[in-house]
């Protein structure tokens, strides 16, 4: 099982979005992926259909547990996609209540780590989505991960929530045995801006080898795809965006060095 995080600090960059056309592009190869919405805000669950204001079964049932997570409880809170090779445990607004207790309590912050050992054998692929709080649940998605995905809008000011996530991630790493490593993804960019274009400049001088070697630009089939409610590579395999995507997976199953 590969456990893929994205996260950033900042709403709106495309976390969700990159998610979704990740895990749409590498259950199209014939991989078994699960998606894992830890947004109390439940986008990725409403992507689906599915609405997180009245569903029953959730990542939050993980959290309501005391003691050693249920062995069949996990199987029982996934859906299906109406894609055969994608899945999706979907997020509910209770979630939001975790989220006060921002110091994470003896073991809270493994919640999900436990969970996916006992769904190991299930799936080759599981994409964390995660709020843009530095709270319990993101916790859980970092501390869960082996790789993580920022995904960074290239815009005016992009750097300053980057910087953030930058140290929270510094923080996390200290606390686990092996570091995770992480990818910077510029997105939503457009360039015809000059804010794109300076914005990419100065992420790639700042952070250099650690930004992705490519952007993924605005597509509005990217937008579409999302009230179509199916995964974008289903919408238009060959639109830029989806093309863009189907890049950054590569580079991500076959990282430089
Ligand atoms: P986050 O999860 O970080 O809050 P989303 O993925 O929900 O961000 O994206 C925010 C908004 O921007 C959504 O409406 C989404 O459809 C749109 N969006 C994201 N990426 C792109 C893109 N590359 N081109 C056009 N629209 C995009
Ligand atoms: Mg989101």
């Amino acid at each position: 099982m590969h456990i893929w995080a994205v996260a950033n600090q900042k709403g709106g960059v495309g976390k969700t979005t990159t998610v979704v056309s990740l895990a749409g592009l590498l259950a199209d190869a014939g991989h078994r992926v699960l998606m894992l919405d830890l947004d109390p805000h439940g986008s990725l669950t409403s992507y689906f259909r599915f609405d997180p204001d009245t569903i029953e079964l959730s990542a939050y049932n993980l959290f309501k547990v005391t003691g050693k997570i249920p062995e069949d409880l996990p199987a029982s809170l996934i859906l299906e996609t109406g894609h055969p090779n994608l899945s999706l445990l979907p997020a509910s607004t209770a979630l939001a209540t975790l989220e006060r207790h921002a110091q994470a309590q003896g073991g809270m912050g493994l919640v999900i780590s436990k969970m996916l050992t006992i769904l190991w054998d299930d799936y080759d692929y599981v994409l964390i989505d995660s709020p843009p709080v530095l709270g319990v649940l993101m916790i859980n998605a970092l501390a869960a991960c082996q790789q993580l995905i920022i995904p960074v809008q290239t815009e005016f000011l992009a750097m300053k929530g980057l910087e953030r996530m930058v140290r929270t991630l510094t923080m996390i790493n200290r606390a686990r045995k092996r570091p995770v490593p992480y990818l910077i993804v510029p997105t939503l960019f457009d360039r015809r801006t000059q804010a794109s274009n300076k914005s990419l400049r100065d992420l790639q001088d700042t952070y250099e080898e650690l930004v992705w070697h490519s952007v993924i630009p605005i597509d509005t089939k990217l937008r579409d795809a999302s009230t179509a409610g199916i995964a974008p590579s289903a919408l238009d395999p060959n639109g830029r965006g989806i093309k863009a995507y189907t890049s950054l997976v590569d580079s991500l199953m076959n990282p430089v060095g």
